[in-house]
């Protein structure tokens, strides 16, 4: 087993020390005076953890199966202290994590938080309300309903697009096919199912960067993967348009029904852009649902100078991005907006008995906007982002990640040994190590693949790749929320220091 846990790299050491708690007298329930004490003393925690963010190893060391060699194998019978319960977080848990919120974390997309979201998400803890209907908590369904009023209009988009907060952008997409499914076969699958239905062979559509999750949801609908046409790219990977109504064209010689295209907004991969508007008049000419998947960057449309990227948008008929990725609020929130608000609401409505309430109508009952029943109260954390950063300080912090990756790519360019694979509209940087000398493509990806796992090794920051033109690509996402020029520099210097040594 590798030495993991050396807790040197765990500052939090306060819950090492009490032998006295170790041997408390077991209570079956924590009373609210020790839990005001435990809860004093986790906020401290948490307040040292975030000071000193920086010391962790941002990717977490550990070996497969290292944690659970130290976890018991059967649940205790007895009552545990909180101090024992801390001791064992510190001990075995902390080695186990990778820091997420650490201003290094560079790797996939973020799953980025802020501390007054942190806060938000505590008094959703505290009230621990299931809101899955108005009545179930009125200021949850209201507060959801005014938020996403809120994000609709700071974003720029239609002021008939309705928003509703999903756990995440893959459960938004599914959503998204499932009502065109319902709205384009008149409800009948929801009826009968596809086999006693109208016998309707759909045929869905995204481009081939687009994200693992349109194949999922696309599967789970029951259209079946083989109905789905990964469209190809241009040079900037963006979808291309014309081979899109090529492959529609034919569909429907063939006798299928063109159900759906998903359009990026920042591809997975590299961030590309799909021409949207130019998507949009296809799907109008015919007749085709339109879902823009933005996950990540849709949190760029704060910035008024970059809806160019959303031309086209009020041809959407639904749209996803998550505020969990970009805008400073911490997992689980992804923020679905929706043009035909009836037809979602009659794909996913069922009323048993136990679930009628007076209001009807008169009010949002979010468990018939989407798949799940029981809700998390999660517009609170973003209702404290919002207000605490205020829309301006959003749209600062964003601009601020975009001019980073800016200066990360150019200080990557000017060193002269590194090639930008890709356009960086937004603040994801494309990237591969390639010294003049060095040729073939099986010798290069090979060179940038332990590069990245070597850095990844040292616990100073974190980046995760992808394939580009079938190359390994190496990716820098610049959108963590504390990140600073120090951090790109540290970068920089780091990746360039290991790439020399290749
Ligand atoms: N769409 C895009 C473009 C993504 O990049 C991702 C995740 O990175 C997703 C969808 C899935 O996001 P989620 O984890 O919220 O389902």
């Amino acid at each position: 087993m590798a030495a993991v846990c050396n807790t040197e790299f765990y500052p939090a050491k306060k819950f090492q020390r009490s032998q006295r708690a170790l041997n408390r007298k077991e209570t079956l329930n924590m009373d609210i005076s020790e839990f005001k004490r435990n809860a004093h003393e986790l906020v401290e925690y948490i307040a040292k953890y975030y000071e000193e963010i920086e010391k962790y190893p941002v990717k977490s060391p550990v070996a497969p199966n290292e944690i659970l060699s130290r976890l018991p194998t059967s649940a205790p019978g007895r009552s545990e202290s909180f101090d024992a319960i801390m001791k064992d977080f510190n001990d075995i848990i902390m080695p186990g994590m990778t820091h997420w919120q650490h201003p290094s974390f560079f790797g996939y997309f973020p799953a980025n938080g802020s501390l007054p979201s942190l806060l938000g998400e505590m008094l959703t803890a505290a009230m621990g309300a299931q809101c899955m209907s108005w009545a179930t908590s009125p200021a949850a369904s209201e507060l959801e309903e005014r938020v996403m009023e809120w994000l609709r209009d700071m974003t720029g988009l239609p002021s008939n697009f309705t928003g509703v907060i999903e756990d995440t952008a893959s459960t938004s997409t599914l959503t998204s096919i499932l009502t065109a499914r319902e709205k384009f076969s008149n409800y009948n699958i929801n009826e009968s199912g596809f086999s006693r239905g109208e016998n309707i062979q759909f045929t869905a559509y995204c481009s081939s960067e687009c994200h693992s999750s349109i194949e999922k949801a696309v599967k789970i609908a029951g259209l079946g993967k083989d109905n789905l046409r990964k469209i190809g790219v241009d040079k900037n990977f963006a979808a291309d348009a014309a081979m899109l109504e090529t492959a529609i064209k034919k569909d429907i010689f063939d006798g299928k029904k063109p159900l759906i295209v998903v359009a990026g907004i920042g591809t997975t991969g590299s961030t590309a852009v799909d021409p949207l508007e130019k998507i949009g008049e296809i799907c109008q000419k015919y007749n085709i649902w339109l879902h823009v998947d933005a996950a990540y960057a849709g949190t760029a449309m704060l910035l008024p100078e970059l809806r160019h990227m959303i031309k086209g948008v009020e041809m959407a008929d639904t749209l996803v991005f998550n505020p969990h990725k970009w805008m400073f609020t911490n997992f689980d929130c992804s923020a679905y907006f929706v043009k035909d608000r009836e037809a979602l609401i009659r794909t996913f409505e069922i009323l048993p008995e136990y679930l009628k309430t007076p209001e009807k109508e008169r009010v949002n009952n979010y468990r018939d906007w989407g798949v799940q029943l029981g809700r998390r109260f999660r517009a609170l954390k973003l209702w404290f982002v919002i207000r605490s950063f205020g829309t301006e300080g959003l749209r600062e912090k964003v601009r601020s990640h975009i001019n980073l990756a800016q200066y990360f790519a150019d200080r990557l360019s000017k060193n002269g040994n590194f090639e930008i694979l890709a356009p960086h509209p937004f603040a994801l940087v494309c990237f591969r190590y390639k010294p003049a000398g060095v040729t073939g493509e099986e010798k290069i990806n090979a060179i940038n693949e332990k590069v990245m796992n070597d850095l990844n090794k040292t616990g100073k920051l974190f980046l995760s790749h992808t394939k580009l033109n079938g190359n390994f690509a190496i990716r820098f996402c610049c959108s963590q929320t504390n990140v600073e020029k120090r951090h790109i520099d540290a970068a920089a210097d780091l990746i360039i220091a290991e790439c020399a040594k290749q």
